[in-house]
């Protein structure tokens, strides 16, 4: 196997399969290589239905073999650190490999450990998460006869930041279904000051929040789960005029209390749980944190609008582990994809970059119960931006609930996934 490549690309998940497909359609003469450790690619955006029922587990996978584009040399191995004054990049077994062009995309990993309490709670399979065993969370909701059901959000970046409230819309209408609702609360907690930062969106799902009354807890931010007395812990920074777990004292607020929520003596919140959904903290991998591609935060480095690395030129950085003022999902990548790709040919061609531009565009299919969703579209500004294709389905508004938008997410989206996106083709 060469060592050296035109585009060399570090992962293969949702924005190096894109990308290479993309790229070796567009000129099948480069030499193009995948470096990728894992033997199956995941259609991740369909765990959120797994954890609800709705969706089979086995179909969100399928061997990385299988999507490897044609033509693109796979290097199945781990990336370990980065020479980029010397255009390398160092893997685990297969040595350096250099590159005159370098796409780094090799995801985020979870930090459950930044919670106290999480890994064993979570290893123990006393909490559950869509984001690391969705088969376990639909388990937990069908064993659940009552009681608290407790949702929550990280204060890090997450992937696809809709993903901890949607579990929580659907858990609630299942609820519902079972005749549980009256002996049960539901709660949905997050760091953040509002449940979605696009004002539209925001109107809905304060109405869909209302409606399956959902306790919903801003400015709460997770940090310990006590997995033998079944408690979680957050520190809460609820400003005096808002409703919050505990009645303040002297406070005119209602309180949104759930069942035996109480103040602990350090000033946390003690919340017993019968159901306990989290979204672990999460983080760029550490061999990027470590390398001197990274932010102050650790994530990849990159101009909003180019996607360029802001000191090497020929790196740039697509998918969640770019550090980008916008939310982590697969369908952002699809719009960062050709704009990396159109400043690569065009540095190939004429070293100079290219024309087009990210505007931040992502999307977040927020399904707001069984059969229903809204779906978020929206750009660095939070300007909702809906694909006008949405009217060819006959959806004109597509910040409101929407049978159709479900069928769109659990059958439209996954082929479109495999079939279009993936083969590099537009959608
Ligand atoms: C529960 C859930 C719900 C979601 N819902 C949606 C949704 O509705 N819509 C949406 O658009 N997005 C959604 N997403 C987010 C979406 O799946 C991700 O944003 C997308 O997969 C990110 O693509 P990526 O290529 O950056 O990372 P990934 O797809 O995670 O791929 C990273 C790849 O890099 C590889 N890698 C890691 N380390 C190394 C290394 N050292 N060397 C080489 N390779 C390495 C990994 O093996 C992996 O294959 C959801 C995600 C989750 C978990």
């Amino acid at each position: 196997m060469s060592t050296s490549y035109q585009v060399l690309i570090v992962g293969g998940g949702t924005a190096g399969i894109m990308a290479a497909s993309r790229l070796q359609k567009l000129d099948s003469s480069l030499s193009i290589a995948i470096i990728e450790p894992a033997d199956t690619h995941y259609y991740q955006p369909a765990w959120t239905l797994v954890g609800a029922g709705a969706y089979n587990y086995k179909k969100t996978a399928k061997p990385m073999a299988e999507i490897m584009p044609n033509g693109v040399s796979w290097v199945k191995d781990f990336a370990v650190s980065f020479d980029p004054e010397n255009n390398s990049v160092s893997t685990k077994e297969s040595g350096n490999i250099s590159y005159d062009y370098l796409i780094v995309a090799p995801g985020l990993v979870m930090e459950p450990s930044m919670i106290k309490g999480l890994p064993e709670a979570l290893d123990k399979g006393i909490v559950c998460s869509n984001y690391t065993d969705p088969e376990h969370t639909w388990k937990l909701l069908q064993d659940f006869k009552g009681g608290n059901a407790i949702f929550t959000q990280p204060a890090t970046p997450i992937k696809c930041g809709g993903a901890p409230q949607k579990i929580a819309y659907l858990a609630a209408d299942y609820i519902r279904k079972q005749g549980l609702a009256e002996k049960s609360n539901v709660m949905f907690a997050t760091p953040g000051t509002v449940i979605f930062g696009v004002p539209v969106i925001r109107e809905t799902l304060m109405k869909v929040i209302g409606k399956y009354n959902i306790k919903f807890h801003p400015y709460n931010t997770p940090v310990e789960v006590d997995s033998k007395k079944k408690i979680v812990y957050f520190i809460d920074k609820t400003p005096e005029d808002h409703a919050c777990f505990v009645q303040k004292e002297g406070s005119s607020f209602g309180t949104n209390n759930v069942f035996g929520a109480n103040k602990t003596e350090d000033g946390r919140i003690a919340v017993p749980f019968d159901f306990l959904h989290i979204a672990p903290p999460q983080a760029a991998p550490k061999f990027i944190r470590e390398s001197t591609l990274a932010n102050e935060g650790g994530w990849l480095s990159v101009d909003k609008h180019t996607l360029q690395h802001t000191k090497y030129a020929n790196v740039f950085g697509l998918g969640d582990v770019a550090g980008l003022p916008t939310a982590k999902t697969g369908a952002a990548i699809r719009k960062q994809v050709p704009v990396v790709l159109d400043n690569i040919l065009r540095l190939i061609k004429s070293n100079t970059t290219g024309t087009k531009s990210y505007n931040g565009y992502s999307s977040c299919p927020l399904v707001t119960g069984y059969g229903k969703m809204v779906l978020a579209e929206f750009d660095y500004n939070n300007n909702f931006t809906p694909d006008p294709k949405l009217k060819q389905m006959l959806v004109f508004d597509s910040s409101k609930e929407h049978w159709r938008l479900w069928m769109l997410k659990k059958f439209g989206l996954p082929y479109l996934y495999w079939n279009k996106m993936l083969k590099g083709e537009d959608v």
